[in-house]
């Protein structure tokens, strides 16, 4: 999966001319067909149907594989926009309780305990990702200090928010018009909530600049 800017046009341009690059080895992606169509849940009664584009890595020396461009907006296999989520992360990392966050987010609890949940299991391997992904972005630049948190959700979610603060400095003006939420999902290769947690390598980001 590779996390596409929302702009549909913009995105079957970018994957024509060659510029979307392969997630797992960062040869050109090439045109291959359309990922099965998904819903969005665009409010908490109002669902949209998009169908994303899937990309095929085509280089000479590329892997093969197919992938989908998801909208940044959106995580892998999650209806709700990342926004959202990514605000129900922040409040618990606040200490706040999911029945709060529920009421909070508009969503049903089942769904909201589910990304609570998943991300407290992931949480020492996300923040482990992220502060790899911190690094290779920062080069030879300071780092944030991060002090410790109350518990792990809100060590990986600071280290996050550190992460992508990062990301945002590199890539400057690329990244000015896409909020906090977007980057986080960009950032993840819209796998933040994935079953398996990510390899300690931190392999899974996809640093790409394609936001
Ligand atoms: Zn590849």
């Amino acid at each position: 999966m590779l996390s596409v800017g929302p702009d549909p046009a913009l995105v079957e341009r970018k994957l024509v001319s060659g510029e979307l690059s392969c997630p797992d080895c960062g040869e050109g992606l090439a045109p291959w067909g359309h990922a099965a169509p998904r819903f969005v849940r665009v409010t908490a009664v109002l669902l949209r149907r998009i169908r994303p584009r899937r990309g095929i890595c085509s280089g000479a020396a590329g892997c093969g594989h197919s992938h989908v461009l998801l909208p940044r907006f959106l995580l892998g296999r999650r209806v709700d926009a990342v926004a959202v989520i990514w605000a129900a992360l922040l409040a618990r990392a606040t200490g706040l309780g999911w029945r709060k966050i529920t009421e909070m987010a508009g969503r049903p609890a089942s769904t909201v305990r589910g990304w609570l949940t998943r991300f407290a299991t992931h949480a020492e391997p996300i923040r482990v990702a992220f502060a790899g992904l911190e690094r290779r972005v920062a080069g030879g630049d300071d780092l944030d200090r991060l002090a410790p948190a109350e518990g792990r959700t809100a060590d990986a979610v600071a280290q996050i928010g550190a992460a992508c603060a990062a990301v945002r400095r590199a890539w400057g003006s690329a990244v000015f018009t896409v909020s906090v939420a977007e980057v986080v999902a960009a950032c993840s290769g819209g796998w933040l909530l994935r079953a398996r947690p990510p390899a300690a390598g931190g392999l899974w980001i996809n640093t790409s600049p394609h936001l």
